[in-house]
């Protein structure tokens, strides 16, 4: 779809201008009910205009003609960055974060920034100061978090693609949710810097799109290593045509464990279809075995938690915004309140140290499954969104990532596909690779996309 959009752009078929102008009324007409954007950019229209200059003269970039959405944790210069909080509602960008520099230098247009989970902690898109953004699939239910606002506006067409932050699930749980491709890259992957911190060992920027060569499109140029932060690695950096060719002999990997963990076993029964369908491609399928799985969310909040404490000390009211503590919500000051008490020192070695090596083991267990099989097979989400509003426990809410969060706990690489509805509700494929193993899991996406399992 993305692809043949591109072309027509190319050959003058359809402009910059019109094709932003075509989701700015849609946008317009649609958006005060899904509640997807917090603010829409002045400036798109003129920049598409410039933009349609350099097609014509054939000097645009890989992006030209595209419309962007933006998770309000990202940088982009002149546009609010408020993290859906009252902490940075009149907080302007002043500087564009690396991965914006780069869409800009390939003439994306950055069509609006939009509503997530407060600071990125939720997996509903509740907990926004704003209102909760709605699922454009089934809207009186939640569309998952906590980039809920870019899944959301993927899903219902606002745009062409979108970026999100995940930490623990926050792009993937969305869109599997919104019934959208949903991808965390390998942590180092993507320059984080520009991008504000909820937990900064585990925080990976990433895409969304309709389809898989949307994302591997932007993947391949949001990639690779950035001076200004150290934690990205200088590893190859693949052509979005190399992150889409096919894929031979692919052995997947299913984990019983996962799979205990899927509370929905429609979920399970879907994906078992789509594994059978894998076997018609020569696909070898391997029972792999990862035994801490079950510890994940357990070692994810305390580390969270105690990142997310530091990361918030700048937040004074001084420098940036309000005082934190005297505006956030419930959910963000939990972890603010949870994350001093973990750091101090007689708590330290009791939840963090501890949390530290659960999570060494769940790193393990998946370099020892992944020397078995290529990629790992499981539901992105253990199951179907609740309705907004609908109260369900802290321990319910955090279950939600019980399937996400070993992957950035293990700093590997993650897609979400659509695999179709059940009870009208869009739900999740998900597929592990390694860590830079990138191509393989994009690969394995799109054969399974052409399968025509959605
Ligand atoms: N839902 C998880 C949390 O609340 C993950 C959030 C994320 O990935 N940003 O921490």
């Amino acid at each position: 779809m993305l692809k043949e959009k591109l072309q027509l752009i190319r050959h003058g078929k359809l402009t910059a201008e019109q094709n932003l102008n075509q989701f700015l009324e849609k946008i317009k007409k649609e958006d005060k009910e899904i509640n997807a954007f917090l603010e829409i950019n002045k400036n798109a229209l003129q920049d598409a205009k410039e933009i349609d200059k350099k097609i014509k003269a054939g000097k645009a970039g890989k992006l030209a003609g595209l419309a962007i959405a933006v998770k309000s944790n990202i940088n982009v210069s002149g546009m609010a960055a408020s993290c859906a909080s009252r902490t940075l509602e009149n907080y302007k960008a002043g500087y564009d974060a690396t991965v914006i520099s780069k869409l800009k230098k390939e003439d994306a247009v950055i069509i609006g920034m939009t509503n997530m989970d407060e600071f990125a902690c939720g997996s509903s898109g509740e907990t926004s100061a704003f209102g909760p953004a709605k699922n454009p699939l089934c809207k009186d239910r939640i569309p998952g978090g906590s980039s809920s606002g870019s899944a959301a506006a993927v899903a219902a067409e606002f745009c062409d693609i979108a970026l999100g932050s995940d930490t623990g699930g926050s792009i993937r749980n969305p869109a599997s949710h919104c019934g959208v491709i949903g991808v965390k890259p390998s942590y180092g992957r993507v320059s984080r810097y520009g991008l504000i911190d909820l937990s900064m060992s585990l925080d990976q920027i990433g895409t969304f799109s309709k389809d898989i060569y949307g994302s591997a499109l932007l993947l391949s140029i949001i990639s690779g290593y950035d001076e200004k932060d150290a934690t990205t690695f200088d590893e190859k950096v693949h052509a979005y045509h190399e992150l889409l060719e096919t894929p031979k002999n692919i052995t997947i990997g299913i984990s019983k464990e996962l799979n205990n963990l899927t509370t929905d076993k429609k979920i399970l029964e879907k994906i078992d279809s789509i594994i059978n369908k894998a076997r018609i491609l020569g696909w070898k399928i391997k029972q792999v075995e990862l035994g801490h799985v079950d510890l994940a969310v357990q070692a994810y909040y305390p580390i969270c938690y105690v990142e997310f404490f530091s990361a918030t000390r700048k937040f004074t009211g001084r420098l940036y915004g309000k005082k934190i503590e005297d505006v956030c919500g419930p959910e963000v000051l939990r972890r603010i309140l949870g994350g001093s008490e973990i750091s101090k020192a007689e708590h330290h070695g009791m939840y963090y140290r501890r949390a530290l090596k659960a999570m060494s083991l769940i790193k393990k267990d998946f370099e020892n499954a992944f020397k078995e099989c290529d990629i790992i097979l499981s539901a992105t989400v253990p199951r179907l969104p609740h309705k907004i509003g609908e109260k369900i426990s802290i321990e319910n809410m955090y279950g939600y990532d019980a399937l996400t969060i070993p992957a950035n706990l293990a700093g590997i690489s993650a897609i979400s596909v659509p695999i179709g509805k059940i009870n009208a509700c869009p739900a999740g494929l998900q597929i592990m690779a390694p860590a830079f193993a990138e191509a393989r899991m994009f690969q394995a996406a799109k054969a399974i996309e052409d399968l025509n399992c959605v």
